[in-house]
């Protein structure tokens, strides 16, 4: 186990004792988050040059795991910003704004969140209305972002918008915005069924900066080859923490049962044996996306083929319908005890949670893309090994 691995665990302590408090108030988990900060969690990803220590994506995966099985407002906010520093790191392009700005990522343990949706837009990541406007080596930018999760607290905020305001919808870049340099105004509040500590308002972003700010490489790139891929490794793994978590307290509840009654195996063992398959067959689909990502790694071409892009979107449509299915199968163990909210057992926050995956970016949106994506394909009949 590594250093990294036992301070996440520790962090997850923290965040397990605060989390039925931050779902309850939909208050940001500042506990959890100042433990990973201090456990410098969340520069990791900073290569060693930049001041960093490099790790890798699959110790995120871990993390985001890790952290999922104890609070998934906490797991979301680490894996979203571990997303953001994944494009910096991995697209920077040798820019001196965007180092220096990675260094202070690894010194300061900057918090980052993203600003892809807008009103007009909606979930369509790869089309933006608002635009830079250049001036002089300045820019400047007005959004009206309908979701930016963790907004109030983040030290920067990567921000998707057009590249001039003559560009069609689809040439984007990323703006790297400090909060220092923004100004918010609220659009709405986050009152939702869950994730409700990632409290990811609406803002009328307003931001000023130099040009060295906007990412050199287009975004459609950094979509296809980091964001997108990284977003849904992420995100799988802290939904496999909802779903081992849910499974952990129906196994608990099983056992409570068993024993009570010494001898007999509870009817409820049936249903557990069948969502620890589930719980496999999820974990599986992470573990074989994640490899086929680090396979990828270093090559532009397979980065952005179109078998690597079938298999990104697929991990997270199975991902989030499976967390879903996992937490209800350990629902209908635990019985009333899982649908009480004031029980060890209880299993309310993890489904409200899980069924936050699917809108996340919506399944059907990433469905019609993966249609057209088939289709242009050929059969997929390889050796296993
Ligand atoms: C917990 C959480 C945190 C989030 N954090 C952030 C954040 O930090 N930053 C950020 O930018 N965003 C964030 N989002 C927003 C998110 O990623 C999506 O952009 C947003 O949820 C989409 O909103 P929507 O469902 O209203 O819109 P849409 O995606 O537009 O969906 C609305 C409806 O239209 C349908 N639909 C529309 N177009 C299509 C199409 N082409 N194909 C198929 N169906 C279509 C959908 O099925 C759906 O029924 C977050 C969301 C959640 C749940």
């Amino acid at each position: 186990m590594t250093d990294w691995i036992a301070a996440a665990r520790a962090a997850g302590d923290v965040a397990a004792r605060h989390a039925d408090e931050v779902d309850r108030q939909a208050r940001f988990p500042a506990e959890a988050m100042a433990a990973l900060r201090d456990a410098k969690l969340l520069g990791l990803l900073v290569p060693k040059d930049e001041g960093g220590p490099g790790a890798g994506i699959a110790d995120i995966v871990s993390i985001c795991h890790l952290l999922g099985q104890r609070c998934a407002a906490t797991a979301m906010i680490y894996a979203m910003h571990q997303i953001q520093a994944s494009c910096l790191v991995r697209h920077h392009g040798g820019a001196a704004w965007q180092r220096a700005f990675l260094k202070r990522l690894a010194s300061e343990q900057l918090l980052l969140a993203s600003a892809t949706s807008e009103a007009g837009v909606g979930g369509d990541v790869r089309s933006s209305v608002c635009a830079v406007e250049e001036k002089d080596g300045r820019f400047a930018l007005a959004k009206q972002a309908t979701v930016i999760s963790y907004g109030a607290d983040a030290d920067g905020i990567l921000v998707t918008a057009r590249r001039t305001p003559q560009s069609p919808a689809s040439d984007q870049v990323i703006v790297v915005v400090s909060q220092k340099d923004a100004r918010f105004e609220a659009l709405q509040g986050w009152d939702t069924l869950g994730m409700r500590g990632t409290c990811s308002n609406g803002f009328h972003l307003k931001a000023e900066g130099e040009v060295g700010q906007i990412m050199p490489v287009p975004y459609a790139d950094i979509s296809a080859q980091t964001m997108l891929p990284t977003s849904h490794l992420v995100w799988s793994a802290l939904w496999l923490g909802i779903a081992t978590d849910a499974v952990a307290r129906a196994r608990a509840f099983v056992r409570a049962e068993a024993r009570k009654k010494q001898g007999a195996t509870p009817p409820g063992a049936l249903r557990l044996a069948e969502a620890t398959g589930q719980l496999q067959l999820m974990k599986a689909g992470l573990v074989s996306a994640l490899r086929q990502y680090e396979a990828a790694l270093g090559s532009e071409d397979a980065l952005s083929a179109l078998p690597f892009a079938i298999a990104m979107n697929t991990l997270k449509i199975t991902s989030s319908q499976m967390v879903v299915q996992i937490v209800g199968q350990a629902l209908q163990v635990c019985g009333l005890a899982g649908y009480r909210n004031d029980s060890a057992f209880s299993l309310g926050r993890h489904l409200r949670d899980a069924h936050s995956a699917a809108l996340m970016v919506n399944n059907d949106r990433i469905l019609a893309n993966t249609a057209q994506l088939v289709t242009a394909v050929r059969d997929d009949s390889g050796l296993l090994a």
